[in-house]
């Protein structure tokens, strides 16, 4: 457990690396300090990270936390030092245990989460951080009530349906994130055990220029970065037939002038000047290419019957995208993401 081994390495440095007196002054100084808002009086324990001391209460770690129950429940307490081994000393007279191997930021939001109602809140607009520190906290100290939320909250924008991933959010799942937040989400995402979020979260980060995506691979696995890239390869073929198929260019109607300007559409919005893909059947709106500013003055020659059919075909290809999207990404199909975990703690 980790605060075993952080404890290992601090009795590690006490004895075998003796520090100089002004360095003890110094280090005296760096001591992590009781932090200002998660200093309770009536905390029972103490949590200590590199930068500061939180005096919490055992009762509330517990009911929240399997592995903090588990650590209370061993004889000795599990926090003093004694039988169980696990206590990191004392501070007046409160039992103190190291955060070992958690960043100040994380710890301090997953407390912030138990203690203050206002600081994370599902389907709330939150932030980057927040999230992260949530996702990595809940995974390794198994906080599952917390874990569900932030499943549920992001399935609202990571959705496995395309009703869903299409309907507008109420709100912004972060506010102002950075650039790359699509990859730093994905970094962490399989912490959550919810396979059915990544096939919506890859192809967000495939749509990325590849040469943004090449300078955020040092933020992901070399998997998920060989999927994004691989599945960006293999998106391209559902732009083409977007255009191409569902315009359906070798379809004669009858209509010459209908013909021809189908023919020059898909020859324009397959984009053969350009090294850039067309838009994907996702990204197109509604009506697809005959509502893009450009062609809009133009697609008065296409006959109704062929424009209510370039409607239908794109409606299909958006399906068919989206149903194949985990396939996309070289995962098992939708359906076969239903065992996940989450669903155990859904209502
Ligand atoms: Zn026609």
């Amino acid at each position: 457990m980790a605060p075993r081994k952080k404890r290992a390495r601090t009795d590690d440095t006490q004895t075998d690396d003796d520090p100089p007196e002004v360095d003890e002054l110094q280090e005296e100084n760096s001591k992590p300090q009781p932090h200002e808002t998660l200093w309770h009086d009536d905390g029972n324990i103490v949590l200590a990270t590199d930068a500061f001391l939180y005096r919490v209460h055992k009762g509330v770690l517990a009911k929240n936390s399997t592995v903090f129950r588990n650590m209370f429940m061993l004889p000795g307490d599990g926090t003093e030092g004694g039988t169980a081994g696990l206590g990191d000393g004392v501070w007046d007279g409160v039992p103190m245990v190291k955060m070992a191997g958690d960043d100040d930021v994380d710890v301090y939001n997953l407390l912030m989460a138990l203690y203050d109602r206002k600081h994370y809140r599902m389907y709330e607009t939150t932030t980057l951080q927040i999230l992260i520190s949530l996702i990595v906290m809940s995974a390794k100290y198994e906080c599952e009530d917390i874990r569900a939320e932030i499943v549920k909250h992001l399935k609202e924008h990571y959705p496995s349906k395309l009703d869903d991933f299409q309907k507008a959010k109420t709100r912004e799942l972060f506010n102002d994130p950075p650039v790359d937040y699509h990859f730093r989400l994905l970094s962490v995402a399989h912490m959550l055990y919810t396979p059915s979020l990544l096939p919506s979260l890859y192809y967000h980060c495939s749509l990325h220029d590849l040469k943004n995506i090449l300078s955020w691979l040092h933020l992901i696995s070399r998997n998920d970065l060989d999927k994004i890239i691989r599945g960006r390869e293999r998106m391209a073929k559902y732009a083409y037939e977007a255009v191409t198929d569902a315009l359906l260019p070798e379809n004669e109607c009858g209509n010459r002038a209908c013909f021809r300007k189908r023919a020059e559409l898909v020859i324009m919005n397959n984009n053969y000047d350009s090294y850039d893909r067309p838009p994907l059947p996702l990204e197109m709106p509604p009506s697809g290419i005959l509502h893009l500013p450009d062609s809009k003055a133009k697609h008065a020659e296409i006959c109704e019957p062929c424009v209510q059919n370039y409607r239908l075909s794109l409606n299909w290809l958006r399906k068919t995208f989206w149903r194949d999207l985990p396939c996309i990404f070289f995962m098992d199909e939708w359906d076969k993401m239903e065992t996940e975990l989450h669903a155990e703690a859904e209502d």
